[in-house]
């Protein structure tokens, strides 16, 4: 799917575009203003290609420093919560209780010990 999207042959809303990487608003994002950014290069997760994960990364940090507050995330592998096969880094604004729950907060999985 982001391979025909960067090849415009999908339509999505560019927020910014570099000459190798776009950034994308998501189908459903989960704070305003969450970016998808993503290399032109077709690379399955951030393992593949450290200098198209780099230069992806560097995409993603521009636009983090021009936030207050952020996540910046990417997955590698169905077992890490990766859907999509094409390396994309989310930016993910954070807003004073704004509420979002990540996956790996140790307060979350003390819930769930907690709980079980
Ligand atoms: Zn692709």
């Amino acid at each position: 799917m982001f391979c025909s999207i960067v090849a415009g042959r999908v339509p999505a809303e560019v927020v910014r575009a570099w000459d190798d990487v776009i950034a994308i608003v998501p189908l459903d994002p989960v704070t305003p203003g969450h970016v998808l950014v993503i290399p032109h290069t077709h690379v399955a997760d951030i393992g593949e290609d450290p200098v198209v994960s780099a230069r992806t990364m560097a995409c993603a940090a521009e636009l983090a420093g021009e936030l207050e507050a952020a996540n910046v995330i990417t997955s590698k592998g169905s077992i890490a919560t990766q859907t999509v096969f094409h390396l994309h880094v989310h930016v993910v604004p954070r807003r004073e209780a704004d509420a979002l729950p990540l996956p790996w907060t140790p307060r979350q999985e003390a819930k769930e010990r907690c709980a079980a």
